[in-house]
């Protein structure tokens, strides 16, 4: 792959990242009866959109990345990029707060591939580690939110409190469309909710909410706990005279208050909204961190996103997975009413275990030295002479400098401190783990102050009485010893990329190598907040330019966005640009989306956020989109025609010859055209969606770009555009060089301290490299499709009969035949150490195989094998021999504990169980529980952690 000339004897990088070798490509060649990867690619693209290469070799759109660099180069230049920022200590606040991470943390968690390059916990037999995390984040929630329920997890508080606001809005079954928001909240906060009440007709009434709710009708309303000004209000009325009126209350309440301060559950609050950053997880710019969504349990039904569970598997013993999985957005699809898909797992993980290792009463402590460290600025300032506005604040002190604001701003700024200028006669200061009586002193003098020697005058602020995190999960690992062990034992009950290919299908498992994760917890990245001056992060805001011009170039868009903080949210904002764009030229009557049946349910739930009305398209037999149907429907819908939403190639792993005609058809119409470019591995070098027919695009940095999965999240889902929907971006009130247009994360650029991974990616593989990458992508899928088609015949192939970069194994005939599900492959596939494919997405009964550059031809071929042993095992099910239910496949996944047993009453030996293969087959992987009952657990809903005695 590499050029041979430079350096013969040292691989690059692109030698590391792609598996194959020379020769195991030209196996792979042989197999397909390809002669090279530029055949396959001819043959397995359409020619209309196949981009031809330069004269000079490099692919269109990638002249501009420089040459690839190897792995040390490219940390020299992040090292001097990071140089360039300046680590200040910041006292900005307005839900960003500086925190100190504990090392066994970061070491073990955010630096280990065992938990950052997991996948979503759809497989959760062997998920248990990760998902025993997600319900300490749960049951973190909702101790200290004093609630009953809590998801794992919201992208971040300010979408969180959007989650909240609909949430209300549906549970309220009354005519009332009007939300009542509380002035004291954060303006990231107030952006995000304007952007997302608009397209569903909710409107919002902002009202200093001290003096009672608005006259009106109000289905909720929703308060911050402490305000964005820092000041504590006890809302303990307003809740009872907004339920007195038939809505509801949601609270935006930060959990370290709530360790000291009566938490919103205690009052009466239906919702409790924010952040878990300052649990331990560095600000990062913006980004990411973990946003949680606790109610009421008479709305748990309601709560969007992951849920995680407890069940019991097939021996009884309780077992962890995600609960309620009907209501996921792939289910409900335009009924959805969230489409969150991709949540923030790792860095909920971080937060459960930092929880954890303090335990309750440390959590209190650090609390309580947060709090003094702000009386002592309170009443430093009060000594001074300076008013100090709201007596009654947690970390958080308002002062009033009449006309000196900037003035005190600066100041501070020289002693290289950031405070938050309210306006031009208030500053505010913010307390967090990190401040230091030294920095209270600095802060002080920038006012003119010095520290007083007694207490702040104003009332104290603990009213909490309910004890919180007294499960053992939060006494029993609180030293590093114990800390380090839990985290590992939970690991190594998960299988992540760390051990086997993960082969799923849409969601591009690739190598998350460790050059492009280095940089991620720098603190000249990590402990940047998202609202500093411009001035501190040049490092950064290089970083995100060489990204944005990259970008663009590989898909083809003019401009792109890096705010929204999953694919998710990318459709979202793409969505919304495409809206404003017909409404800003009078084009006001367009609501219809075109969605074809195949589609990723996101699609559909993002349109009906931005209240479109969805239209699906059929697909025919062959799995395209019928372009018949799609005709009937323009031509149905024309002047109402606002998009089509198609995914290229087709989440049914095929590129579709007709796009080029099918994106014709909806332009002709007066439509824009939504590529969704999640499955852009399988394009970037060969083709670009915004030069063969896509207005917008948003793409998975956390599928084609190497961010890890870390279990379910984070990622980043940039939204890209051609120039006349380049107005519509999304913007944010707190950033000068956005527009304030819309909205959709709480930081204008989203999970930006994970974008070194990205930048790093790019700049290891060149031009070159990458074309590599697509080119080997495709070979591997196509690869596994020869190989296992006489096996389970794959369902759809392009028209010289290739795949893309992946493929759907179809089980349907199988199942029938014999009775074995996909349920039962997917979890055999477990016994001989694999994670199994994509399961039912997006055809019910079939298996979607994606393998990657990443993967070697050894890791494909060990794949394969396991594949075709398990049809010889169901043919045995199918000619009688072994009864259907009870076999190998029925009985997978098997555990050590159920196979260590005297008395063994199956008709297949326990070294067919455990061994299928052999013993020298790969490392054995022993599942920690049997098959899970999901049924049982939806039935028993259980979110928190459970009583030990369970366990016993
Ligand atoms: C993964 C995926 C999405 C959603 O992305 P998230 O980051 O999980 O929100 C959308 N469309 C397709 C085709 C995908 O594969």
């Amino acid at each position: 792959m590499s050029d041979k000339s430079q350096s013969p004897s040292v691989p690059q990088f692109v030698d590391r990242h792609i598996g194959p070798d020379p020769a195991a490509v030209d196996t792979l060649l042989n197999t397909i009866g390809v002669s090279s990867l530029d055949e396959l690619a001819a043959k397995a693209l359409p020619a209309g959109i196949l981009d031809p290469l330069s004269a000079d070799g490099v692919a269109p759109g990638l002249e501009h990345l420089p040459p690839a660099a190897s792995e040390h180069e490219a940390l020299a230049e992040l090292r001097a990029l990071a140089d360039s920022n300046t680590v200040a200590v910041s006292m900005i606040g307005q839900g960003y707060y500086d925190t100190l991470t504990p090392p066994v943390l970061r070491r073990n968690i955010l630096e280990n591939p065992a938990w950052y390059t997991a996948y979503t916990p759809y497989q959760p037999e062997i998920s248990q580690g990760r998902l025993e995390a997600l319900l300490n984040f749960q049951t973190v929630v909702t101790d200290l939110t004093g609630l009953e329920v809590a998801n794992a997890s919201m992208l971040d508080e300010g979408t969180a409190a959007a989650e909240a606001m609909t949430l209300m809005h549906r549970a309220v079954r009354g005519p009332a469309n009007t939300l009542a928001v509380d002035i004291d909240i954060y303006p990231q906060t107030a952006a995000i909710l304007a952007t997302r009440a608009e397209p569903l007709g909710i409107e919002i009434v902002t009202a200093d909410l001290r003096d009672g709710l608005p006259d009106g009708e109000f289905f909720g309303a929703i308060v911050q706990s402490p305000g964005a000004s820092g000041r504590i209000t006890d809302w303990t009325a307003l809740v009872g005279q907004a339920h007195e009126r038939g809505a509801l209350v949601a609270v935006g309440a930060d959990l370290l208050a709530a360790t000291l301060i009566t938490p919103p559950g205690e009052i009466g609050a239906d919702v409790a909204f924010g952040t878990t950053q300052r649990f331990g997880v560095p600000m990062g710019f913006g980004g990411p961190h973990a946003g949680y969504l606790a109610v009421h349990s008479k709305h748990a039904r309601q709560l969007p996103g992951r849920l995680v569970g407890v069940s019991v598997d097939a021996d009884g013993s309780p077992a962890y997975r995600l609960a309620l999985q009907t209501r996921e957005q792939h289910i409900r699809r335009d009924k959805a009413t969230s489409n969150i898909c991709t949540a923030q797992v790792l860095l909920a993980v971080m937060a459960a275990m930092y929880a954890s290792y303090h335990g309750p009463d440390g959590l209190r402590a650090i609390a309580q030295r947060v709090h003094d460290k702000a009386r002592a600025i309170a009443a430093g300032l009060a000594g001074a002479g300076v008013e100090v506005v709201h007596d009654r604040f947690f970390d958080t002190v308002l002062a009033r400098v009449p006309g000196r604001a900037e003035q005190v701003r600066a100041a501070a700024k020289e002693r290289g401190i950031n405070v938050w200028v309210a306006d031009v006669d208030h500053v505010s200061v913010a307390c967090d783990e990190a401040t230091t009586d030294a920095i209270v002193a600095d802060v002080l003098a920038a006012f003119g102050a010095t520290p007083a020697a007694g207490d702040f005058a104003g009332p104290a602020i603990q009213n909490r009485t309910s004890e919180f995190l007294t499960h053992p999960a939060f006494s029993k690992y609180r030293t590093e010893t114990s800390m380090m062990r839990y985290l590992r034992a939970l690991a190594d009950k998960d299988i992540a990329l760390d051990r086997s290919m993960i082969p799923l299908g849409s969601c591009t498992m690739k190598l998350n190598a460790a050059a492009e994760m280095e940089a991620i917890t720098w603190s000249e990245f990590a402990r940047q907040h998202p609202f500093a001056p411009a001035s501190d992060t040049p490092g950064l805001r290089r970083l995100i330019a060489d990204l944005q011009s990259w970008l663009t170039g590989i898909t083809g868009y003019d401009e792109i966005s890096l705010q929204p903080n999953a694919g998710s949210q990318g459709e979202y904002a793409g969505l919304l640009a495409i809206q404003a764009y017909h409404n800003e030229r009078g084009d006001t009557g367009r609501t219809v989306c075109l969605i074809p049946s195949s589609a990723h349910g996101t699609n559909a739930a993002s349109a009906a956020m931005v209240g479109m009305k969805v239209v699906v398209v059929a697909c025919r037999a062959n799995g395209d989109v019928d372009l018949d149907d799609l005709r009937a429907k323009v031509a149905e819908h024309a002047d109402r025609l606002s998009a089509l939403m198609i995914t290229y190639p087709s989440t049914h792993g095929v590129y579709e010859h007709d796009v080029a005609e099918i994106c014709a058809a909806v332009h002709d119409a007066g439509g824009q055209v939504y590529v969704d470019g999640a499955n852009l591995n399988a394009l970037v070098g060969l083709a670009r969606p915004g030069r063969f027919g896509g207005d917008v695009s948003h793409l998975n940095l956390h599928k084609t770009f190497c961010i890890p999965h870390g279990g379910g999240g984070p990622g980043v889902g940039p939204v890209a555009v051609r120039a006349h929907l380049a107005p519509y971006l999304p913007g944010h009130p707190l950033a000068a060089e956005l527009s304030d247009r819309h909205t959709v994360s709480a930081a204008p650029y989203g999970s930006a301290s994970i974008l070194p991974i990205t930048w790093a990616y790019i700049r290891m593989m060149g031009a070159a490299g990458l074309r590599s990458a697509t080119l080997v992508a495709i070979a591997s899928a196509n690869y596994i499709a020869r190989r296992l088609d006489e096996y389970y015949p794959v369902l759809y192939t392009g028209e010289n009969g290739m795949v893309a970069h992946e493929c759907i194994l179809d089980l349907r005939g199988i199942t029938k035949a014999t009775g074995v599900t996909v349920d039962d492959v997917a979890k055999r596939l477990a016994d001989y150490g694999f994670h199994a494919p994509t399961m039912s997405f997006p055809v019910a009964g079939t298996l979607m195989v994606e393998p990657t550059e990443s993967e070697s031809l050894a890791e494909i071929d060990a794949f394969c094998d396991a594949m075709i042993a398990i049809r010889a095992e169901i043919d045995k099910v199918g000619s009688g021999e072994w009864p259907v239910d009870d076999n190998p496949l029925r009985g997978a996944p098997h555990t050590a504990e159920s196979l260590l047993i005297d008395e063994w009453a199956h008709p297949y030996t326990r070294e067919q169980a455990a061994y299928p293969l052999g013993k020298g087959f790969r490392p054995k992987v022993w599942p920690p529980v049997r098959r899970i009952d999901g049924a049982y657990g939806d039935r028993n809903l259980v979110c928190s952690c459970p009583p030990v005695e369970a366990f016993a």
